[in-house]
């Protein structure tokens, strides 16, 4: 997902655009690894000393309230945090290098019968496994 000005962006999903909001939700955007609210702040905590861990989960709670953010729960407790996308897609948890990948995924070619009649607000898919990349070290 491309956006030019996070300002507005921000502020078009009605969220006052702070300094701190717009530098996490830039890193967010940056850094397509799903990070969880450590690597977030340990990322800016340099750049922003002022930052606490609290200021990030409630920027991230409030992210995710105007659906500008969506949170990944794959494995037990852990959160990760990704740009909410409209275009569907899919994670893959790599059970050993604890990558989280996107997988495309077209939700609206998948045959639903049994949700017909469920009003659906969310829809989230993961697979679990191992990746390509830890395969071939396998071997
Ligand atoms: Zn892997
Ligand atoms: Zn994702």
């Amino acid at each position: 997902m491309k956006i030019d000005n996070i300002d507005s962006y921000l502020r078009e999903k009605d969220v006052k655009p702070s300094y701190q909001r717009t530098k996490i939700f830039q890193y967010i955007l940056d850094n397509h690894n799903h990070p969880t609210v450590n690597q977030i702040y340990e990322a800016l905590t340099d750049k922003i000393p002022t930052l606490s861990k609290t200021t990030v989960y409630n920027t991230l709670n409030l992210f995710i309230e105007k659906k500008l953010v969506e949170i990944i729960t794959i494995e037990g407790n852990e959160a990760r945090y990704d740009i909410y996308n409209p275009n569907d897609h899919a994670h893959f948890k790599c059970q050993l290098c604890k990558n989280l990948f996107d997988i495309h995924l077209d939700f609206s070619k998948m045959s639903l019968k049994e949700l017909e009649d469920y009003k659906i607000n969310e829809q989230h898919i993961h697979f679990i496994g191992i990746c390509p990349e830890c395969a071939k070290k396998q071997i």
